[in-house]
């Protein structure tokens, strides 16, 4: 298995933030896994890297990375994936076994395991709609679990699993059978939808920043509170939805957060609204972080 020291998470996150890791493995296999959750103190499990905000202060935490624990099969109208499965990888394979359900997820680089822990979704689908169960590493008790899915306790963009107590090693779906020709082009109107909306990855982003409150959107409030001329820094909101943020250069966790931190104020301010971070902040936090994300999480 690969483990380095001295890790630079930079250039493997979406937003193209991020500092040193004092360790980093990547297990290939479920042994390898299991054995470093049950050894290493704390570690934190990360997938694609595309719905955090990794501290440019670094991590002192052990990191796993699942990007080599990535095998998938299918059988019938089944998918069972191992956790650093890619989204869009999975989701072209199940548009070519002629299997519907999996179509949002061909646009953004989740990994299995972020998609079901952060329940991600799109276009009106969701990753709990195709979920039958998971085998997760419960920490407490130290041995592996099967959860159905009455047990992840999923909600819009939240899972059990988000909690901390569980890892997820790998995820088995139901998928539904149809027309392949059908598939694709969902999966096609999903990439035009996204190409005229959202930035690619050649704009470092990590996809919707706050969540929406009910009933409405974050990207309808940021836009009306005129968040679209938002920099901070090399942090910037992007000109074409205002619920993302893009980062121009050498943006740094804290430009990330401070930018988060007017965005959340000003609707605030306006609309009495206090919006909830979708994506997540990793590592060790600097003064004015800790501020903000207090604020941010305890609201
Ligand atoms: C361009 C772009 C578009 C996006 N569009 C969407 C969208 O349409 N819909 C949407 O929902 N999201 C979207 N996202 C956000 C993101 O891709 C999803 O939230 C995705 O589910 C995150 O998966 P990940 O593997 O990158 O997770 P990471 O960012 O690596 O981790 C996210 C969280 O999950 C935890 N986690 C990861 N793996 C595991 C595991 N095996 N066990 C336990 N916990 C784990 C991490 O500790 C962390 O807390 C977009 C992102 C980008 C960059």
């Amino acid at each position: 298995m690969q483990h380095y020291t001295d890790f630079s998470l930079k250039n493997y996150t979406s937003f193209k933030i991020g500092g040193i890791a004092k360790n980093a493995y990547f297990p290939e296999t479920t042994e390898e896994f299991v054995e470093l959750l049950k050894t290493l103190e704390s570690p934190i499990v990360l997938g694609g890297m595309s719905n955090v905000i990794i501290s440019s202060n670094g991590i002192d935490n052990p990191i796993i990375l699942t990007k080599k624990y990535n095998n998938f099969e299918i059988n019938n109208e089944f998918i069972t994936a191992q956790a650093g499965a890619m989204g869009p990888l999975v989701s072209k394979a199940a548009a070519e076994s002629e299997l519907s359900g999996m179509e949002f997820m061909c646009g953004f680089p989740g990994s299995i395991g972020g998609i079901v822990a952060m329940n991600a979704g799109a276009h009106g689908q969701m990753i709990s709609d195709i979920f039958i169960s998971a085998e997760v590493y419960d920490k407490s008790s130290k041995t592996i679990k099967t959860f159905a899915i009455t047990d992840m306790d999923f909600s819009y963009r939240k899972s059990k699993i988000l909690l901390g107590q569980h890892i997820v090693l790998n995820v088995k779906f139901k998928l539904n059978k149809s027309n392949k020709d059908e598939i694709l082009n969902r999966m096609n109107k999903n990439n035009e939808f996204r190409k005229n909306k959202q930035p690619n990855l050649s704009k470092p982003n990590c996809g919707s920043v706050f969540k929406n409150p009910e009933n409405d959107s974050a990207g309808r409030l940021l836009e009306l509170v005129g968040a679209k001329n938002y920099c901070i820094g090399n942090a910037k909101v992007f000109e074409n939805h205002a619920n993302f943020i893009i980062n121009t250069g050498n943006a740094t966790s804290t430009d990330i957060s401070l930018l988060m931190k007017k965005m959340y104020n000003e609707v605030k301010d306006k609309f009495g609204i206090k919006l909830k971070p979708e994506v997540r902040f990793i590592g060790k936090m600097n003064e004015v972080e800790r501020e903000i994300w207090n604020e941010l999480l305890n609201n």
